[in-house]
C-alpha cells in the first residue's frame, strides 16, 4: 500500500490550497475576485486571464472515457517526466533510499534521483537486452522504494514479458512503475488494465510521442486512487497550464489521426529495418516494439558525424554501457528515411574506398 511506503513528511503535508480548487464554478456566470486574476482580459489569449484547473477535470474525463479508467485513477503532469519526479519525492528519502533501474533505459529516473540525492541501482539487461528479473529481485534491500520500468524500452526498443512484471509486482512491496512512453506502437499489450489489481503499481503514458504532443508537456500516471491522491497532493498547484488542456481536449476528439499517424510510423520501420540491415556497415538492427531503431554500426562515431555531415542528426548511444557503436534512429516520414539511407549509402562508399 503506498501509506505503508510514504515519507512521513509526506504523509502529512497539507497540500497548497489554491483559489480555484477551493471553488469552482459550474454553472459559468460567477464573478471572480477570489484569484487576484485581471478581470479586463488578457493581452494573450482570451480565456488566459483565469488559472487553469488544478485538476484538469475535463480533460481527465474525456482520456477516462478513451482508456476506459476512472478519473480518480488519473494523474496528469507536464509531461512524464513530472510523475517520475513526483513519484520519487513520495516515497525516498534522500540519502537514504534507492530506486532500481534497468540499464540501458531511459536517463530521466536516474536524472530525478540524483536531483533528490537518492541512489539509483542499475541492473543490467541480458546481452539480448531481455530483463534479468532474478538479479532485480537480488538487488531489493529493504531502502529500495520503487523500481522503474521502461515497456517498450527507450532505447533498445523492446518489451517486459508480463510474467517477469507480475512476479516483481507480488514480489516487491515497493512501488513499480511501467513506463509505455511508446505504447501505441507495440503489439504487446498495455499494464493500464492491471492498476487496481496491484496496489503498488504505476503506469506512464505521454502525449509526446504518437500522439505528436511534444511541445504541450502532457503525460499520465495511472494507479489505484489512492497512490493519485498522493501525486495530486504533492504536484505544483496548476501544474497543467490553460494551453495545454485546450489542445490537449481538442486533440483527444480525433484519435483517428493517432491511428493513422501510428499506421504510418510501423509501416516506415519495418522498411527501414530491412534497408539498413543490408548495409555493410550495420551490424545488426535490433527489433523494435517502438517508434525508433538501435542499429550497431561498425563505426558509431563516424557514422555520426558523416551524418551530420549530411544534415541528419541521429542519437549516437555508443557511450552507454552495453551499447558500443549503437545508434538510435527516430523513424522518419518516407522522405526523411529514404535520405537517411542515401547518406547511409554515401558513407558506405567512402567507407569502402579506404
Ligand atoms: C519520450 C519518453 C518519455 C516522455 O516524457 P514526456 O515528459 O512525457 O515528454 C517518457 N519515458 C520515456 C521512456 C521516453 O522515451
Amino acid at each position: 500500500m503506498i501509506k505503508d511506503i510514504l515519507r512521513n513528511n509526506i504523509k502529512e503535508i497539507t497540500p497548497y490550497s489554491s483559489a480555484r480548487s477551493e471553488f469552482t464554478n459550474t454553472s459559468g456566470d460567477m464573478i471572480y475576485m477570489d484569484a487576484n486574476e485581471n478581470p479586463y482580459g488578457s493581452v494573450g489569449g482570451t480565456f488566459l486571464n483565469r488559472y487553469p484547473d488544478p485538476f484538469q477535470i475535463e480533460l481527465k474525463s474525456m482520456i477516462s472515457k478513451i482508456k476506459d479508467i476512472s478519473i480518480e485513477n488519473i494523474f496528469l503532469g507536464n509531461g512524464s517526466d513530472e510523475a517520475i519526479d513526483i513519484i520519487i519525492r513520495a516515497v525516498c528519502i534522500p540519502e537514504l533510499d534507492n530506486i532500481i533501474t534497468l540499464s540501458p533505459t531511459y536517463g530521466m529516473y536516474k536524472v530525478c534521483a540524483d536531483i533528490n540525492d537518492i541512489k539509483t541501482k542499475e541492473i543490467s539487461l541480458l546481452e539480448d537486452f531481455s530483463v534479468d528479473i532474478n538479479s532485480i529481485i537480488e538487488n531489493i534491500n529493504t531502502n529500495t522504494k520503487a523500481i522503474f520500468l521502461c515497456s517498450p524500452n527507450n532505447p533498445t526498443g523492446g518489451s517486459i514479458v508480463f510474467s517477469d512484471v507480475k512476479r516483481l509486482l507480488n514480489k516487491f512491496k515497493g512501488l513499480v512503475i511501467i513506463d509505455e512512453a511508446y505504447i501505441e506502437f507495440s503489439e504487446k499489450e498495455s499494464y493500464l488494465s492491471c492498476i487496481n489489481n496491484f496496489d503498488n503499481l504505476i503506469v506512464l503514458q505521454t502525449f509526446s510521442k504518437a500522439w505528436g504532443l511534444s511541445g504541450i508537456r502532457l503525460g499520465c500516471a495511472y494507479s489505484n486512487a489512492k497512490t493519485i491522491e498522493v501525486m495530486n497532493k504533492i504536484k505544483l498547484p496548476y501544474n497543467i497550464n490553460s494551453c495545454t488542456q485546450e489542445i490537449a481536449k481538442q486533440a483527444l476528439k480525433d484519435t483517428n489521426s493517432v491511428d493513422i499517424f501510428v499506421r504510418n510510423i510501423k509501416e516506415q520501420k519495418a522498411i527501414l529495418q530491412y534497408q539498413l540491415s543490408k548495409f555493410a556497415c550495420v551490424d545488426k538492427v535490433y527489433n523494435s516494439d517502438a517508434n525508433f531503431l538501435l542499429v550497431k554500426v561498425d563505426n558509431a562515431n563516424k557514422l555520426y558525424s558523416h551524418l551530420i555531415s549530411e544534415g541528419i542528426v541521429i542519437r549516437n548511444r555508443t557511450n552507454i554501457e552495453g551499447l558500443e557503436n549503437c545508434i538510435r534512429i527516430s523513424i522518419g516520414t518516407a522522405e526523411d528515411n529514404q535520405k537517411l539511407l542515401k547518406a547511409i549509402y554515401n558513407y558506405n562508399q567512402t567507407n569502402i574506398e579506404i
